[in-house]
């Protein structure tokens, strides 16, 4: 079975656990494994609270396809016929 030296905790896992990304067609794996990365990613929102804010907002809107006052304006003036 193929395995990776995680970059995070130093220890040696199975491919199984280390997420991928992909480029184009093909994917790679990432160089910490699951723990070590969830780890990361909580730092990172501990760190970035207004960020994270910011995501799950615009993937509600995404998911409910609500319009910001500014896209409401937009289309409103789209309306218009001068
Ligand atoms: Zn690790």
């Amino acid at each position: 079975m193929l395995k990776q030296v995680c970059k995070g905790c130093g220890e040696e896992k199975p491919m199984s656990e280390f997420y991928k990304s992909r480029k184009g067609d093909k994917s790679y794996p990432l160089k910490e494994c699951k723990k070590c990365y969830g780890q990361k990613v909580k730092e990172w929102k501990a760190l970035h609270p207004e960020r994270v804010k910011e995501h799950r907002k615009a993937e509600v809107r995404r998911e409910k396809k609500v319009l910001t006052p500014e896209e409401k304006w937009n289309r409103a003036l789209r309306g218009f016929k001068f």
